[in-house]
């Protein structure tokens, strides 16, 4: 069986991380869509827990599971017996740090290769990062975030400017 792993923060997820899972679980067997907790990315909006609730919430495809990891990847892929990691390619600048990091991964896990899926025009400037800069501005995510989720986005964003204000008047 091939199962492959698909890394990243999803933070929250994405219509651009979806159709990339969906591709990944044609191609493969099985595919683990993992939040890793030891990236650059540290803190971020949702905790791991909740944005693999986020990730039930959006999507039930039968040969998709959900994890959460704090390991390196590659540690991460040995001890689920995988050999493939999915990444997506948005624009030009994702390639260069993406080759390097497959070329990291595989040092530390020689059995492990990578493997690109060139993302959807659609979503090609599509992030996390976006996503959350819009909702703080109240435009449509419509495009961007599954339906599932998009008042769990703004709702946590709504409280957690209300943090920023109750810590400002201490
Ligand atoms: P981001 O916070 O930038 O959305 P993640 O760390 O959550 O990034 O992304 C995990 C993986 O998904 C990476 O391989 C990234 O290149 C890919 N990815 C993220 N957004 C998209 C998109 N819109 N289209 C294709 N791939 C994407």
């Amino acid at each position: 069986m091939k199962t492959a792993i698909y890394p990243g923060s999803f933070d929250p997820i994405t219509l651009g991380h979806i159709n990339i899972i969906k591709r990944a679980a044609q191609a493969f067997d099985k595919v683990i869509v993992c939040v890793m907790v030891n990236s650059k990315k540290n803190g971020g909006l949702f905790t791991p827990e909740e944005r693999i609730a986020l990730m039930r919430k959006s999507m039930n495809v039968e040969n998709v599971e959900f994890d959460v990891s704090y390991d390196l990847v590659a540690e991460y892929a040995k001890a689920k017996g995988s050999r493939v990691l999915v990444k997506g390619l948005r624009v030009v600048s994702d390639f260069e740090q993406e080759v390097q990091m497959a070329m990291i991964n595989s040092k530390v896990n020689p059995e492990l290769d990578t493997v690109f899926f060139p993302s959807d025009e659609k979503y090609t400037y599509l992030s996390s990062t976006v996503v959350k800069e819009l909702a703080r501005y109240h435009a449509n995510l419509d495009e961007f975030l599954p339906r599932e989720i998009i008042e769990d986005v703004k709702n946590k964003l709504e409280l957690r400017s209300d943090d920023c204000d109750g810590s400002r008047q201490h």
